[in-house]
């Protein structure tokens, strides 16, 4: 039976509107929705007095102004990165250069033939660079706060999770989010670190999920269940394409994704890259040269 994934849609909140959502979490949502962001990305502000901020967002100058205006009379300490899409970190910079908070995070090492992320999801900071390199894991504190990075790989390569031991629950960035899956795109994106990240969280013991966008994940424990569930499922019917004979990436892609809107039709077929070049890597299937979006694959 195919796995069903409970993801968490209902979400309440109003773009540059600080909400109180647990004792020790604000929130506040940049209006920037998309295809990868849903209704846009949550800034978290953790702790009272001397906080920390998660993610501080896309460049734009109202969720910069919305963040100060939430934490007027406070003062920032430290300033965290999940990873370094364009829809997370970039406003990083000016908000150290304001409150003098440095920033931490894990930088991204290149990676031969990546392509431009714009062409498959939200796009890279190319900017970013933390003041802390977290890429190994850290921890910072303030009253009432700790955050432990934990490395995820997979999303990209240098996504962070941030464990806030306190309330027992972790920021997950774009590893783990309610409302979609998450896209995992080669050469940076990495589906075999993408699932051995998964598997680190699920033994975390979290009460919460809070991604980036969208609405917490409460129901942990089935909810990763089922996340990984989906990537091998799919994992299976790729395997099984070719075993049935299929050589090309969009042949599969055509045999999975029945009916698929053609402007979604890259972000398939690059995750049915994802997939491949695992497959190659355990030597399940075999492909000339490195696996990519052009290659023939067979058993
Ligand atoms: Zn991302």
């Amino acid at each position: 039976m195919a796995v069903v994934i409970p993801f968490v849609r209902d979400f309440d909140f109003a773009y540059g509107r600080c909400d109180v959502v647990s004792p020790g979490i604000r929130r506040v949502v940049a209006n920037n929705p998309g295809p990868f962001t849903f209704t846009g990305t949550g800034t978290y502000i953790v702790g009272h007095g001397e906080v920390a901020v998660i993610d501080p967002g896309p460049a734009l100058d109202t969720h910069l102004a919305a963040i100060l205006t939430a934490i007027t009379h406070e003062r920032v300490t430290a300033i965290l990165i999940t990873h370094d899409h364009s829809d997370h970190s970039p406003l990083a910079a000016r908000l150290s250069k304001l409150t003098g908070a440095p920033v931490y995070g894990c930088a991204r090492k290149p990676k031969p033939g990546a392509l431009p992320a714009s062409e498959g999801e939200e796009g890279d900071d190319t900017a970013f660079r933390p003041d802390v390199d977290w890429c190994g894991g850290g921890t910072v504190s303030g009253p009432g706060w700790t955050l432990e990075a934990i490395p995820t790989p997979g999303h990209t390569s240098n996504h962070l999770c941030f464990a806030f031991p306190q309330e027992q629950v972790l920021f997950t960035g774009d590893h783990i989010m309610g409302w979609s899956t998450s896209v995992v795109i080669p050469p940076d994106g990495d589906m075999t670190a993408y699932l051995a990240s998964l598997e680190r969280v699920r033994g975390g013991d979290f009460k919460t999920l809070w991604p980036t966008h969208g609405p917490p994940v409460t129901k942990v424990d089935p909810f990763i269940e089922a996340y990984i569930g989906h990537r091998l499922e799919r994992e299976a019917q790729v395997l099984g394409a070719v075993q049935a004979g299929l050589v090309t990436i969009p042949q599969i892609v055509d045999r999975l994704y029945v009916g698929i809107d053609n402007r979604l039709k890259l972000a398939a077929a690059q995750s049915v890259l994802s997939h491949l070049i695992k497959l190659v890597r355990e030597g399940r299937v075999a492909c000339d040269g490195t696996p990519q979006l052009s290659s023939r694959y067979r058993l």
